[in-house]
């Protein structure tokens, strides 16, 4: 097995070799291979991290031989030797797993560098304090990363860090590139004393031993917790590994003719065309990304180093046709001449995703279905969310303006550190975290936040970075913005705001204004709502683009679960092809209803039960009316009622008497029946068809509601011609169903002889039991549609109650038992089994039973990619969801 891959004027690699080579040093080889200029290196594979955790961090027996190579062949390329005295060899040791994981594991930077090789540097570069600020960070990295010289608690500040604030302040200096050769030759010094004191080991001279120092560190970082958390965050399996890249080094900090930068080819927070990028110049590494100093902006650089800013503005655009995407890329400058460090897709927000791959195409770089995956489906959710109502921007006062890093409004209570802000969310609470700068300590704080403010660093610094991939609200870098941690105050001009007042960020145009600033619906909304013109909203033209595109790829259908006129025309609006699930239990609680409802419980016998049916009767019908009306047609999938009946009755002591004073009736009558509805197990209890089993009269009178609502649209003057879906939940045996179809067909009949107009109907039911699915064939031979309900198929088919899941899920996240949740995303090899066990038992015996799904799995990418894969007919979700799932549906069937 091969385990070292070359790159640079010898290329091994390519970026085919991902998961091998991990994202960096697959794209590093590639853009070797195109002619940029990379300096060499290699990268040690994958595989190799995975044999180091299955082996008790032992590497395999070749890698040492093939590591020796592949230093000789940078040796070779660069005319440099690693650990000589003359022209001494400086590498990088980075990390690069298949997917970037920005700042979660370690690097190393001017390896190779000692007490003996840094007075080599010194001479050859004739830029005595730039070798020694090579060295003297070496020792920092090093000491950090390799020898674990880290704060021992959070009140203490990096040793590292604390000592050159020290040396700074010694030396009368603001900025470490002011330190003289002899500032940074004493504070070297004062480092190995630390790392010697910290560790008692001394600092190691050997440039082998840092080499393998360095490497086994990078590969110990996979297994750091904030990787750990991150991976956890966005699914990324541990077994994949991380690559290790080493590189030769080159200098961004020899001289005010050096820079070191970041930049994206396009804007990735708004997805503008423009490059969008910043650069230090004379520094090197993390610098820019820290926020230590803020960076330049690229423009700046034209300015600057016209040449430099010429290649790279070449480099922009060879990247951009070779990749089709946006780049996100590190370059150097070292005497003028520019170098490339990285390359990736660029991580953007959900609205930059979407604006690049429309502008993709319409350049011609990418056609429509490439645009169409290159979309993540949940990123349309970006261009629905709400806005600052512009009424209330115009009162609110804007304090000042930070960068505009994350899209999207956030009203929410200042917090100040990471815990801070999940507390105020573990109540429910808003929160804006507001940090000078953001790190990767903070990621717990930014996931719980509603927006991130920084003071300092620009858009390439950490903060920016989590906020467009979490598509956070998020303003960084304003530079007015004080932030006093000690105090928990934050002041801008004279204004001083504390720890928990109110605070609004506008993270698209940057602004800032005191209290919580009132919200708009998206532009999107309010085109769909009239209130705007399409031809004045670039973001509904975007959206209006892709949900066209997907449309014509897409083979599911997008139905939506709604119970009332708004839901419906809210979900027609998002492009909705019908009502997948109508829950007529939610047309129980309102006003009057739950009364008689409450007494069709509590009746005594039928004839009882049948007077307060009577009474329910308008209702649901006027509530079906209004549905089918709101649905001109579309088809409806109306669900008989479902939970137990004890969940309409009240539970409380209060609440019992004061039904029983309004129904006449001694309190211990409703006692008693509370009582005797009780279930140890209402989730498996007397519920869906079981009720309408045990209680015909009450299917009959939802029938006839959902019938005669029928009845009246096809009178209108212009008749709606409705095809109402009548859906009988929670079937387990094929005579269950039998025996309600029965009572839905009789009413049927009833109704249009009665009201003497013939219209079609379907009767179908729920496959949301084991059973249900495992016999579909003869379920089939009475049903005329499946909805697969997958909430409860979950439920029943794991035996595992939503509402307790949450108590033990977790646990079993961290042990990677289960990758996720399955009440979100569908559990395909278990659950997912039993649809398709359905779906094709179902079909066999009707060849085109229609077959939808109706649960939250409905609105959720993955699983809709598994129920097109199945074959089934549409999916059904929630309104907001519609647009997310009709991208998703396109996905699926490209
Ligand atoms: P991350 O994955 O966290 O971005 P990198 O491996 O990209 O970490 O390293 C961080 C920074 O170190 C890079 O952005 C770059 O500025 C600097 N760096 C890495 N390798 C080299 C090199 N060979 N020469 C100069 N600088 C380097
Ligand atoms: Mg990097
Ligand atoms: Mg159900």
């Amino acid at each position: 097995v091969k385990y070292s891959y070359d790159f640079g004027q010898k290329t091994d690699g390519s970026s085919k070799l991902r998961e091998l080579l991990g994202g960096k040093g697959a794209n590093l080889a590639e853009m070797a291979r195109i002619g940029l200029p990379v300096p060499p290196g290699f990268t040690i594979t994958t595989e190799v991290c995975t044999y180091f955790y299955d082996n008790g961090r032992q590497y395999p027996k070749t890698l040492e031989k093939e590591v020796k190579a592949s230093v000789a062949q940078i040796e070779k390329e660069v005319g440099k030797k690693l650990g000589a005295d003359k022209n001494p060899l400086l590498l990088s040791v980075r990390s690069g797993a298949r997917e970037s994981m920005p700042g979660m594991m370690d690097t190393i930077l001017n390896l190779g560098l000692n007490d003996k090789t840094v007075k080599a540097l010194a001479s050859e570069s004739g830029n005595e304090a730039f070798a020694y600020d090579c060295y003297r960070r070496f020792i920092q990295m090093y000491g950090d990363v390799v020898m674990g010289v880290q704060a021992v608690n959070e009140n203490d500040h990096c040793p590292f860090e604390a000592c050159l604030e020290k040396l700074r302040e010694e030396a009368g200096v603001e900025l470490d590139n002011e330190l003289t050769a002899d500032d940074l030759k004493e504070l070297i010094k004062r480092y190995k004393a630390i790392i010697k004191k910290r560790t008692g080991t001394a600092f190691p001279q050997d440039a082998y031993e840092q080499l393998w120092g360095s490497i086994g560190a990078v590969f110990n970082s996979w297994q750091n917790e904030r990787a750990i958390l991150y991976r956890q965050k966005y699914g990324i399996p541990a077994a994949w590994g991380t690559a290790v890249n080493v590189q030769a080094m080159v200098f961004g900090n020899m001289g005010d003719n050096c820079a070191t930068g970041v930049a994206f080819t396009r804007d990735p927070a708004n997805g503008e065309k423009v490059f969008y990028g910043e650069y230090l110049i004379n520094a090197q590494g993390e610098d820019v990304v820290a926020g230590i100093r803020t960076p330049n902006a690229i423009a700046q650089l034209k300015e600057e180093m016209p040449k430099a800013h010429a290649d790279l503005e070449a480099v922009r655009k060879k990247l951009e046709k070779h990749f089709k995407d946006m780049q996100d890329f590190e370059f150097t400058v070292e005497n003028g001449k520019l170098w490339m460090l990285q390359t990736r897709n660029g991580k953007r927000t959900g609205l930059a995703a979407v604006r690049i791959a429309v502008e993709l195409v319409k350049e011609k770089l990418i056609d429509q279905k490439t645009a169409l995956k290159k979309i993540p489906a949940d990123s349309i959710s970006s261009l629905l969310v709400a806005v600052f109502d512009p009424a209330a921007v115009k009162k609110a006062k804007v304090l000042t303006t930070g960068l505009p890093a994350g899209p999207g409004a956030a009203a929410g209570k200042i917090c100040f550190t990471a815990p801070d802000a999940e507390a105020v969310a573990a109540k429910g609470g808003h929160a804006i975290l507001c940090r000078v700068e953001t790190t990767p300590e903070d990621l717990r704080g930014m996931i719980a936040a509603d927006g991130i403010l920084t003071s300092r660093g620009g858009v390439s610094s950490h903060a920016a970075l989590v906020a467009r991939q979490m598509n956070k609200v998020c303003v960084c870098g304003a530079s007015e913005v004080v932030i006093n941690y000690a105090n928990e105050t934050l002041t801008i001009g004279d204004k001083t705001f504390k720890n928990g007042d109110d605070i609004s960020i506008d993270g698209t145009t940057g602004e800032i204004f005191a209290g919580a600033v009132d919200t708009a619906p998206s532009e999107v909304d309010q085109v769909l709502n009239g209130k705007l013109k399409a031809e004045d909203s670039y973001t509904f033209q975007m959206y209006d683009q892709v949900m066209k595109w997907a449309d014509k790829h897409r083979k599911l259908g997008v139905r939506t679960n709604a119970d009332s006129p708004d839901q419906a025309a809210a979900a027609i609006a998002y492009g909705a092809e019908g009502i997948g699930l109508c829950r007529t239990e939610h047309m129980f609680f309102e006003g009057d209803r739950i009364t008689f409802m409450r007494q069709m419980i509590l009746a005594s016998d039928e004839a009882e039960r049948r007077k307060a049916l009577k009474k329910l009767l308008p209702f649901q019908r006027k509530d079906f009316n209004g549905l089918f009306k709101a649905m001109g047609g579309l088809p409806v999938t109306v669900r008989l009622l479902d939970p137990p009946l004890h969940e309409f009755l009240p539970h409380d002591e209060s609440s019992k008497r004061e039904l029983a004073n309004s129904l006449g009736v001694d309190v211990d009558v409703i006692s008693n029946r509370v009582h005797a509805l009780h279930e140890s197990n209402p989730m498996l209890g007397h519920r869906g068809c079981r009720l309408g089993i045990s209680y015909p009269e009450i299917t009959e009178m939802q029938a006839r509601a959902i019938f005669e609502a029928a009845a009246a649209c096809y009178k209108l003057k212009k008749p709606i011609k409705v095809i109402p879906e009548v859906m009988i939940p929670l079937v387990g045996f094929a005579d269950e169903l039998k025996n309600q179809v029965a009572v839905v067909h009789r009413v049927a009949a009833e109704v249009m002889e009665k009201k003497k107009v013939q219209f079609k109907y379907l009767v179908g039911t729920m496959i949301e039991v084991p059973r249900g699915a495992l016999t579909a064939d003869e379920v089939a031979e009475t049903a005329e549609f499946f909805s697969f309900g997958t909430n409860d198929l979950t439920q029943t088919g794991l035996g595992m109650s939503r509402d307790d899941a949450g108590t033990f899920l977790g646990k079993y996240k961290d042990l990677d038992i289960l990758p996720q949740n399955p009440f979100a995303s569908i559990d395909a090899a278990g659950v997912g089994q039993l649809v398709e066990i359905g779906a094709q038992k179902g079909r066999s015996t009707k060849k085109d039973l229609k077959l939808g799904i109706c649960g939250e799995h409905g609105g959720d990418p993955a699983s809709i990619e598994f129920f097109h894969s199945v074959g089934l007919d549409y999916v059904s979700c929630s309104p907001p969801r519609v647009p997310v799932a009709r991208l998703a549906a396109a996905q699926a069937a490209l």
